[in-house]
């Protein structure tokens, strides 16, 4: 229902009508082929072959889909889903705008992949500025970027990538379809990883791509049916089973980040912190009237490799391990995996562990780890 709210929304999402003796969210279908009316072949039922139809799929699509305001297809990895909207947008002569300091991955498979089928990749930094966007064919921004948190201000970037005739696609995974809605803010798709905060329990890759208009639809579905980087049907139960938890996990982990916040930013051992919650922060004017809520990720610099290694190994609660928005706090150096972040730069998780347990872990771990 439109007017529901956060919680009631994800608790419902994409659930079928309720059917005496069956489950609330029915269990995962696992079938490659199914049966076929001999007489009639594949067109008088939904399910013919496993990478185009899956129910437990196309449940999770219907979720997903009400909470970003749009269709929606699900895809095995966010990976899988950005460089498939990618490669189903560009063609040869094409250009696209992509974040300097958005998710790594993203930015080598454009100077590899699209710049060697001749698509123009153009760079710009998410807080701007962009470059003169005529003639461009796609901006993808990431805003929460990750690692860095910076914001763009979609409706500004929107209104101009419109005008010069170019398409918008946000990359939603850092807030998630409950701290910002892309396709209300003027983006014409959204793509995402469901393994961070949207899904949360660290067991599983996901990605979608979603929109309201039925041509990239069908264009995204064509394109992903003919690659098949498709989710099995597990790993989309396990995902539509968490999304009835979003709202507390994310409430908590905003709580949780905020606090860390507070406590970091009076730390003089710590530095280059970045929220978008707190009110000194470059992002906090843009993210304050776009976002509906504030991520439970944040960045800053513990200087150097043995400082981060120190308080990792000190910390009870924060675990080392990349990733994030996961019930279990988790800390990253971006650095050692080849990331262009400086060696002490550290982005870090919050899970939904006790604020004030976290508050106590996190400054005692900083307490040892020392200068
Ligand atoms: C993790 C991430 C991806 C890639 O998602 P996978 O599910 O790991 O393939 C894409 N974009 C952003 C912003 C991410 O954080």
């Amino acid at each position: 229902m439109a007017d529901d709210h956060d919680g009631t929304r994800c608790v419902h999402a994409g659930l079928p009508e309720p059917v005496p003796g069956e489950p609330f969210l029915p269990g995962p279908v696992f079938a490659a082929p199914y049966h076929l009316d001999p007489w009639a072949g594949p067109a008088t039922a939904p399910n013919g072959y496993g990478r185009p139809d899956n129910p437990t799929r196309r449940h999770l699509e219907a979720a997903i889909g009400e909470l970003e305001g749009g269709q929606c297809r699900v895809f095995a990895t966010g990976q899988a889903a950005i460089t498939g909207l990618l490669l189903t947008v560009l063609r040869p002569g094409d250009t696209v705008v992509l974040p300097t300091d958005g998710y790594f991955p993203v930015r080598s498979f454009a100077t590899d992949t699209l710049a060697g089928i001749g698509v123009r990749v153009l760079f710009a930094p998410t807080a701007g500025p962009y470059p003169d966007l005529d003639g461009v064919r796609l901006v993808l921004v990431e805003t929460p970027a990750n690692p860095g948190l910076d914001v763009v201000d979609v409706p500004a970037l929107a209104a101009r990538a419109h005008a010069a005739g170019a398409l918008v696609a946000v990359d939603n995974t850092t807030a998630t379809p409950l701290g910002q809605c892309p396709l209300d803010l003027g983006a014409d798709l959204v793509v995402a990883s469901g393994t961070k905060a949207l899904t949360g329990h660290s067991d599983l890759l996901l990605g979608y791509v979603a929109t309201r208009s039925a041509d990239l639809l069908e264009a995204v579905t064509g394109w992903r049916t003919i690659t098949g980087a498709v989710p099995g049907p597990f790993d989309a139960w396990l995902a539509h089973r968490s999304l009835a938890t979003l709202d507390l996990r994310l409430a908590r982990q905003t709580a949780n980040a905020e606090a860390l916040a507070r406590l970091l930013v009076a730390r003089p051992d710590v530095t280059g912190l970045r929220w978008p919650g707190l009110p000194d922060d470059p992002a906090y004017a843009v993210a304050s009237v776009q976002m509906r809520r504030m991520p439970g990720v944040l960045s800053f610099d513990l200087g150097d490799a043995e400082r981060v290694a120190r308080f990792l190994d000190a910390a009870r609660l924060v675990a080392a391990a990349t990733s994030f928005g996961g019930l279990h706090t988790t800390a990253d150096r971006r650095a050692q995996w080849g990331d262009d972040t400086a060696p002490g730069f550290v982005r870090l998780s919050c899970g939904v562990e006790d604020t004030v347990d976290l508050v106590a872990d996190v400054t005692a771990a900083l307490d040892t780890a020392g200068r």
